[in-house]
């Protein structure tokens, strides 16, 4: 237990956390301040007081918590698992699935950590993510597709298709669909290793097996698996001998007949800098890609939220959040939480005029006919990078380009202020944002390729409304 640890790192939390506002509206600060800090081999494990706390972190705190805990710690590659404080857990939260893995009950992983309870580990660990299955997976025109050929898969793995490659939009459930197919493969098939990993986990593992001149036990730990699940691999882009590796693997698998399971936020092809050759054998077996909910869909994925969650709101707020939350599951739920944490902190029930004002952050205002999403979107598609590029750190030309660009179409068709526009893309400062407003600007002036860019764009963001 490291208390003053703690401490610390909620100060510093508190002093750049997101916005003040928010913080205050979730009681976050109250509800963290009774959990504990562990500090365990591989990275530091938060026991917070239930899961609805450990929800609230990992939708809407966890990149912050953990960028506080690296500057306290002066660690960049500190890791935080948020689990719940097993003394304060309710026994009906203890599922019968989870509990054959031999895993904490509920363990929610932040920053791709691995589980720090060796001394639970059963002697094969898939990593999946138990709370994740096909059961409390809704089902929808936008990801039928994706999810028959998944269920396919996990009746007959290596046999229905091989590879699986699944791909959407951040937060329309790639990462649940991919674990509920180890999660049932597991459960029909016990002896088979299955193993799900994120591509940055994969990565960092490799940059350590080269590090201590372990690359051999690498390839072998690889090679001996049965099932591979791997998520979010768009991440290999720009990374030549991760590729590399990677590829390898992906053969010895994929001969001798081991299941691959893929996912990515794009196509394939879509990947920027992925090597002509993964490309193509990823498009082997079967691609699928999961499409925006429809209202329906999004109303039964709250309906089955809330009762996981145990958060009960009226159905017209249920109505008005599936209406104002567009295109990203993971926002919606996280705008339902924060309407509960709510309720539940203020012993109030939530009415559309609360959610209304606790949700302004998510609503365009009148004057705004597009989202930042959306210009993100057309901005990325436009230079041919990914939008999460965008809000990266990175500083090649044409991303550097796209971001003042994007910078000026938000400040030009939506009301965000210079300190919002600065934090939609990935916490820039306000100084940033003006800089790159000014600069378009005077280019708008004298450069006639880039007025043509602004107009072409500003015409489609204008369009699809
Ligand atoms: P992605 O990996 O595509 O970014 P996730 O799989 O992490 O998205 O999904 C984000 C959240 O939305 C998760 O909590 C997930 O359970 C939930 N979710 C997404 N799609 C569905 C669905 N069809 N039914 C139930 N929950 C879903
Ligand atoms: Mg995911």
């Amino acid at each position: 237990m490291n208390q003053s640890l703690w401490n610390q790192v909620l100060d510093r939390f508190r002093e750049f956390g997101s916005d003040p506002g928010a913080l205050e509206r979730d009681g976050i600060l109250d509800l963290l301040s009774g959990a504990e800090l562990q500090a365990g081999a591989e990275g530091h494990v938060l026991l917070v007081g239930s899961t609805f706390i450990q929800r609230l972190v990992q939708n809407r705190y966890s990149q912050d918590l953990v960028t506080a805990l690296r500057e306290v710690t002066h660690n960049p590659e500190a890791l935080l698992e948020v689990q719940v404080n097993a003394a304060s857990l309710p026994k009906r939260k203890r599922r019968p699935k989870s509990s054959t893995q031999g895993e904490a009950p509920v363990s929610v992983r932040t920053s791709g950590s691995l589980p720090l309870h060796s001394e639970v580990l059963p002697v094969w660990n898939h990593h999946l993510n138990a709370r994740y299955t096909f059961d409390n997976y809704v089902v929808g025109v936008c990801n039928q597709f994706a999810h028959a050929a998944a269920v396919a898969i996990a009746n007959n793995p290596s046999k229905a298709y091989n590879p699986f490659y699944v791909f959407g939009n951040v937060g329309l459930g790639k990462t649940h669909l991919v674990n509920a197919v180890g999660n049932m493969m597991a459960q029909q098939f016990p002896d088979l290793k299955i193993l799900y990993i994120t591509t940055e986990s994969f990565l960092n593992e490799m940059v350590s097996s080269i590090k201590f001149a372990k690359m051999n036990e690498f390839r072998e730990r690889y090679r001996k698996i049965d099932v591979l699940i791997m998520d979010d691999i768009q991440f290999l882009s720009g990374k030549e001998r991760t590729q590399e590796e990677f590829f390898y693997t992906f053969n010895a698998l994929y001969e001798n007949g081991k299941q691959i399971v893929l996912s990515s936020d794009c196509m394939p092809n879509d990947i920027p800098t992925l090597e002509g050759r993964l490309k193509s054998r990823f498009g082997w077996g079967l691609i699928a890609d999961i499409q925006i909910p429809d209202f329906e869909t999004k109303v039964e994925i709250l309906k089955e939220k809330m009762l996981q969650e145990r958060i009960n709101l009226p159905t017209d707020v249920v109505y008005f959040l599936a209406n104002t939350v567009k295109s990203n599951i993971r926002e919606l739920e996280g705008a339902m939480i924060r309407l509960g944490a709510y309720g539940t902190l203020m012993s109030k029930p939530i009415t559309i005029e609360i959610a209304r004002k606790l949700l302004s952050d998510l609503m365009p205002t009148s004057r705004d006919t597009v989202s930042v999403d959306r210009i993100l979107q057309e901005v990325a598609e436009y230079y041919k990078v990914l939008p999460k590029e965008i809000r990266s750190k990175k500083r090649h030309k044409t991303l550097v380009t796209a971001r003042h660009i994007a910078v000026y179409l938000i400040r030009d068709l939506t009301q965000k202020s210079y300190p919002e526009i600065g934090r939609e893309l990935g916490g820039r400062d306000h100084s940033t944002a003006i800089y790159s407003f000014k600069l378009i600007e005077e280019r708008l002036e004298s450069d006639p390729e880039i007025s043509a860019d602004i107009g072409f764009l500003k015409k489609k963001l204008e369009q699809s409304e």
